[in-house]
C-alpha cells in the first residue's frame, strides 16, 4: 500500500494548532482550550484546533453584526460577485491541499475528496453570478381610492447568519451555505462539525485571502452543544441554517423561536430507490450500490431502502453482492481505496449496532455485515446488504448513516408509492425504468425533495435541494436559496 504523499503545505498546516477567526483576526479560544482532530483511518491524532466557548460566540456575533451594518453593506453587488469569483479561483488553486485535509479528517477516498474540493469552487462560482441579478419587482397595485400609486419591492439581506454544518461533506456543506450568504450581502458565523474542522479553517484562510472585509465570515470551532446551541438561541442572529441530524434540527428550531430567527434545516433521510422490471438491471443495481456505498453511506440522501420487482429480485441481489464484495476497503489516502473508514468511533458503534439489530429483527444478510478483519485500527465496516421480507426490521426503517442497504421486493405497482412514502423522511427518492410513463407517474407520487430517474445523487447548484416532511425546512441552492437569505420589502409611493 503506497499512500498519497501529503503536500508540504498540509504537513505545515496540521503541525500547528489552528485558531478561531473572529472579526478578521485569528485568535485562540478565549478559554485557551483546544481539542484534538482524529484521523478515522488510524484512530490517531492529526492536529489540534481551538475550542470556542460562549464568550467567543458573543465576539463572533458582534463582529458579524458590525460587518453587516458597516463595510459589507456598502459593497456593491458587483464587488460581492468579484470577491466570490476570487474565492472560487483560490479554491481551484488549492484543490489538492483541501482534498488531503478532507481525507485526513473525514476518511473518504482521496479521489472523492478531490471531487468535493473542485465542486466547491463550482458552487462558489455559481453564487458569484447572483449578486448582480437579485431583483425586486413592481407589482401593479390597485388602491381603493383610485389614487396613482407606485409599488416596488426590494430584496434585502436577512442579516447575521449562523451556519452549522456536519462532517460528511465538510467542505461542500460550508460552501452551500456561504455561497448564498456572501451573494446576498449577509454575514456569517460558520460552525463546522467537531470531527472535521480543518478544511473549514483552510477555507476560512482562503476567504481572508480573497479580500472579504473583516467580520463578514467568522469561524468558531468546537462542540455543537457549547457553540451551536447558543448560536441557535442568540437574539442578534437573524437566521440559522443547519445541516445535520433531525434530532438536533428539532432542538435548533425550538431554540430559534426566542427571536423568531429564520430557520433552514437539511436533516435526515431513509430514501427509497425503486427498480422496475423493465429497467436496465445491471445499470440499476450498480446505481443502487453506488447510491448507498458512496461516502461510506454517510450521506443524507443515501439510497438506503431498495424496492426491487419480484421478477428481477434474484438477479439484483446477485449484482449487489458482487458490488459490495468488490469494494477495496482501506485508508482514504491509498489511491486504491474505494471505501474508507466511518468518520468516528461513535459512528462505527452506531452502524455495527444496526448490523446486529438487523439480524435480530430477522433481516437476511446478503453481503458484508461485520468489520473487515485485515484492518485492525480505524473505524472500518464492510459494505453490507440485507434483504427484509417484512419491511419491519430497524434497518429498513431507521436512518443508519453507514454503508448498509436494505432490499425489499414488490409486485403491486399500485402499492409502491405508498410503501416508498411510508417514512417520516422525504429527502430523496429514485427509480430505474425504461418506461417514460411509469417514470413520470411515480416521480409525481413520491414525497421527496429530489427524485432521481436512472441516476442517483445528482446535485447541481442551479437546482433546489432539500426535504419534505422531517427531512427539513426550505431549499438550498438555486434561486430558492437566494429567497431564503433575503427579506422582501414592499414600498408604496403615493403619486397623487
Ligand atoms: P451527527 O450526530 O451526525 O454528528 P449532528 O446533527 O449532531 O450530527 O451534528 C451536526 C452539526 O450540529 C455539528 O456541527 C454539531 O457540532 C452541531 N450540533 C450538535 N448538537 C448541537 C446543538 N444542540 N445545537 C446546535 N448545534 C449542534
Amino acid at each position: 500500500m503506497s499512500l498519497t504523499q501529503l503536500l508540504p503545505a498540509v504537513h505545515a498546516f496540521i503541525a500547528k494548532p489552528q485558531r478561531l477567526f473572529i472579526g478578521g483576526a485569528w485568535q485562540d479560544a478565549s478559554g485557551g482550550r483546544r481539542f484534538v482532530v482524529e484521523n478515522p483511518a488510524t484512530a490517531s491524532a492529526i492536529s489540534e484546533v481551538a475550542e470556542a466557548n460562549e464568550a467567543d460566540v458573543e465576539a463572533a456575533v458582534a463582529a458579524a453584526r458590525a460587518a453587516f451594518e458597516g463595510p459589507w453593506r456598502r459593497e456593491t453587488p458587483a464587488r460581492r460577485g468579484y470577491l466570490l469569483y476570487r474565492l472560487a479561483e483560490l479554491i481551484d488553486a488549492h484543490v489538492e491541499e483541501l482534498a488531503q485535509l478532507i481525507t485526513l479528517e473525514n476518511g473518504k477516498p482521496i479521489g472523492n475528496a478531490r471531487g468535493e474540493a473542485s465542486s466547491a469552487a463550482n458552487i462558489i462560482r455559481y453564487f458569484a453570478g447572483w449578486p448582480t441579478k437579485i431583483e425586486g419587482s413592481t407589482p401593479p397595485v390597485s388602491p381603493a381610492s383610485g389614487a396613482p400609486m407606485l409599488n416596488y419591492t426590494l430584496r434585502e439581506p436577512v442579516g447575521v447568519c449562523a451556519l452549522i454544518v456536519p462532517w460528511n461533506f465538510p467542505l461542500t456543506m460550508c460552501v452551500w451555505k456561504l455561497g448564498p450568504v456572501l451573494a446576498t450581502g449577509c454575514t456569517a458565523i460558520l460552525k463546522p462539525a467537531e470531527q472535521t474542522p480543518l478544511v473549514a479553517v483552510r477555507l476560512m484562510q482562503l476567504i481572508e485571502q480573497a479580500g472579504f472585509p473583516a467580520g463578514v465570515v467568522n469561524l468558531l470551532t468546537g462542540p455543537g452543544s457549547r457553540i451551536g446551541a447558543p448560536l441557535a438561541a442568540h437574539a442578534e442572529v437573524d437566521k440559522i441554517a443547519f445541516t445535520g441530524s433531525t434530532q438536533v434540527g428539532r432542538q435548533i428550531a425550538q431554540a430559534a423561536t426566542g427571536n423568531m430567527k429564520k430557520v433552514s434545516l437539511e436533516l435526515g433521510g431513509k430514501s427509497p430507490n425503486i427498480i422496475l422490471p423493465d429497467a436496465d438491471i445491471v445499470r440499476a443495481a450498480k446505481g443502487a450500490a453506488d447510491g448507498i456505498f458512496y461516502n461510506q453511506g454517510q450521506v443524507c440522501t443515501a439510497a438506503s431502502r431498495l424496492y426491487v420487482h419480484d421478477s428481477v429480485l434474484d438477479q439484483v441481489l446477485e449484482e449487489l453482492r458482487k458490488h459490495a464484495t468488490r469494494h477495496v476497503i482501506g485508508p482514504g489516502l491509498d489511491p486504491a481505496t474505494t471505501l474508507g473508514p466511518l468518520v468516528s468511533e461513535r459512528q462505527l458503534r452506531t452502524v455495527t449496532g444496526y448490523l446486529e439489530r438487523g439480524l435480530q429483527d430477522g433481516a437476511e444478510l446478503i453481503a458484508g455485515g461485520k468489520r473487515p478483519e485485515h484492518l485492525e485500527r480505524g473505524h472500518f465496516v464492510e459494505p453490507t446488504v440485507f434483504f427484509d421480507r417484512t419491511e419491519t426490521a430497524c434497518v429498513a426503517r431507521e436512518e443508519i448513516f453507514g454503508p448498509v442497504l436494505t432490499v425489499m421486493s414488490w409486485s403491486d405497482v399500485d402499492e409502491l408509492a405508498a410503501r416508498a412514502n411510508d417514512s417520516p423522511y422525504g429527502l430523496a427518492a429514485g427509480l430505474w425504468t425504461r418506461d417514460l410513463r411509469s417514470a413520470h407517474r411515480l416521480a409525481a407520487q413520491l414525497k421527496a425533495g429530489s427524485v432521481w430517474i436512472n441516476c442517483w445523487n445528482v446535485v447541481d447548484p442551479a437546482s433546489p435541494f432539500g426535504g419534505y416532511k422531517q427531512s427539513g425546512w426550505g431549499r438550498e441552492m438555486s434561486k430558492n436559496v437566494i429567497d431564503a437569505y433575503t427579506e422582501t420589502k414592499s414600498v408604496y409611493v403615493d403619486l397623487a
